[in-house]
């Protein structure tokens, strides 16, 4: 009988997520022989790629959803300092791999672009104001600048002042500090360097369609989507960096840890702008707040985006609903979801969240005019020819089972493992692509426990020389990292005091 063929890990989707731990293990263990299947012909085909998403450098620094208000009026940080660390943490591997030298460069992926919140009416300008207040007294945010002075803002956002009613409340802050990420370049950088590497292959075309376990952890099947051609590769661990369609891969698995997981897809469209005349006027990603029960995913920003070395504006997104877990996937991902540990969350959830469904069909029927007139709300003199409308990646959002109310929707992301470490998936998909790094940790310690402990552990700490806690509340420490990978990462030039850390 043939036997099949056998690498240590196989990686399911060349996005970002696969991509970087394929390369972390890669660094960790060089002789580790590993395998990443993609079904699309090129690596970040999906959410990964520059045009489905925002290319927000998520950092906390202007996303205003990440810093609830309580009805005392006080502001809760919490997330917005823990997700500002997990960046940092990012920044750290991007630092590492940029200084080896055989990475490329960072400014491919990377690019320097301040963050802004901006708010109008006196509701909007007592949060930013108490917000600001609480979060520059954390060391992460001591940078923030704060103002009501319309003149100032003017400067800060010259394309989004002109055309505003001359009593409009308006307040702003601003962090020079913030970043644009083309994680689709960043993607193809890793899997690059991945294949520069001995026993280390990416399979384009290829679709994974089933999982069986095995004696020593599990058969993947694979198929050619061309010729149709199936092979089996056996491994020790199967990661599910699929995106979307993670969800119906880790149900094929039958691991106990994925019954009652449902998904709730949420599909995306943007307003482009690349009129050289208009983008030259914004360089900021400016974050709103969102419209009164809309989710979390739908907080309207007008950015500035730098891919392939060209800036262009980007303003959205629109939420809308499909049933498809992927972009380029199937009209009956969702029904072929359904399962009999899942049908309750799942109803429990379409039940409870009938004004969610509504706004999203709402945001779905939308004319171009209607589009325009909330691009109009940040820049008041946008013109209809300088825009046009694209479609964005989908976002699976995660349905888990909930003692009280039968089913739950989370807009978080989750990494769910089998007991025996032989097998992850990723569900969800925010704050995303930024905290790629954070949730690959996460999993080695969850799946490798013994080796990112033992034979890991020396290599870990020196790529990774400060992690998230220590960086929440290390303020010394916190500078010291955050100016390296600045300077590393060259989204500001080194000065003579900037301390290295290597
Ligand atoms: C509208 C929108 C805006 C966003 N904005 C931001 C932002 O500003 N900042 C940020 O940090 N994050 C953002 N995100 C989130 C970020 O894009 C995602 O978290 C990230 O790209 C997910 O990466 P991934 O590798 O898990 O998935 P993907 O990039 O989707 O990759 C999954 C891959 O798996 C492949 N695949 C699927 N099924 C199979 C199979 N059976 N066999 C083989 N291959 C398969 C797919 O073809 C795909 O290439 C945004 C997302 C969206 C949709």
């Amino acid at each position: 009988m043939a036997h099949n063929e056998a690498v240590d890990v196989v990686l399911v989707g060349a996005g970002i997520m696969s991509a970087t731990l394929a390369v972390l293990l890669k660094e960790l263990d060089p002789a580790i022989k590993l395998e990443v299947v993609e079904l699309m012909d090129s690596g970040a085909a999906e959410s990964s790629n520059p045009w489905n998403n925002a290319g927000t450098g998520h950092a906390g620094l202007c996303e205003l959803n990440y810093t609830p208000q309580a009805t005392d009026g006080t502001v809760d940080i919490k997330k917005a300092v823990h997700i500002n660390t997990q960046f940092e943490v990012s920044k750290q591997f991007w630092s590492y791999l940029t200084k080896k030298g055989t990475f490329g460069s960072c400014k491919s992926f990377i690019s320097p672009v301040p963050h802004l919140s901006f708010v109008q009416g006196d509701d909007g300008v007592s949060f930013l104001k108490e917000r600001f207040k609480t979060l520059s007294k954390h060391h992460a945010f001591s940078d923030m600048e704060y103002t009501e002075d319309k003149a100032k803002m003017a400067e800060w956002m010259p394309l989004m002042m002109p055309g505003r009613p001359a009593d409009e409340v308006v307040a702003a802050t601003r962090v020079m500090n913030g970043t644009d990420v083309n994680f689709g370049a960043l993607t193809n950088q890793l899997l690059q360097h991945l294949t520069s590497a001995p026993d280390a292959q990416v399979k384009y075309c290829k679709r994974v369609t089933g999982l069986k376990r095995n004696n020593g952890g599990w058969t993947v099947s694979i198929k050619d989507v061309n010729s149709g051609n199936t092979r089996e590769v056996d491994a020790k661990f199967v990661f599910l960096g699929a995106g979307g369609a993670a969800l119906p891969l880790l149900q094929a698995s039958g691991i106990e840890e994925s019954k009652g997981f449902g998904g709730f897809p949420i599909s995306g469209q943007w307003l482009r702008c690349d009129n050289p005349e208009v983008v030259k006027h914004h360089q900021a990603k400016v974050y709103s707040q969102a419209a009164v029960g809309s989710p979390p995913m739908s907080v309207p920003h007008l950015d500035t985006r730098v891919v392939d070395g060209k800036k262009s504006l980007l303003f959205g997104p629109y939420a809308g609903f499909t049933t498809k877990f992927l972009k380029h996937g199937s009209f009956m991902d969702l029904p072929m979801s359904v399962r009999a540990g899942n049908i309750g969350p799942m109803l429990a959830v379409a039940k409870n969240n009938m004004d969610l469904t509504k706004y999203l069909v709402s945001e779905v029927m939308q004319s171009m005019e209607q589009r325009l007139e909330s691009l109009r709300r940040f820049y008041p003199l946008a013109k209809a020819e300088d825009w046009r409308l694209e479609v964005a990646g989908q976002r699976v959002q995660i349905i888990k089972k909930d003692p009280k109310k039968g089913g739950v929707l989370q807009f978080g992301t989750e990494l769910v493992a089998a007991k025996d470490g032989s097998l992850a998936a990723l569900l969800g998909a925010s704050p995303g692509a930024s905290v790629t790094v954070s949730i690959m940790l996460e999993l080695i310690e969850k799946c490798f426990p013994n080796k990112a402990h033992g034979e890991w552990a020396a290599k870990l700490a020196e790529i990774f020389p400060a992690r998230e806690k220590v960086l929440e509340t290390d303020a010394a420490l916190y500078r010291k990292i955050n100016a390296h990978n600045n300077v590393a990462l060259e989204l500001v030039e080194a000065s003579n005091e900037t301390e290295s850390y290597a």
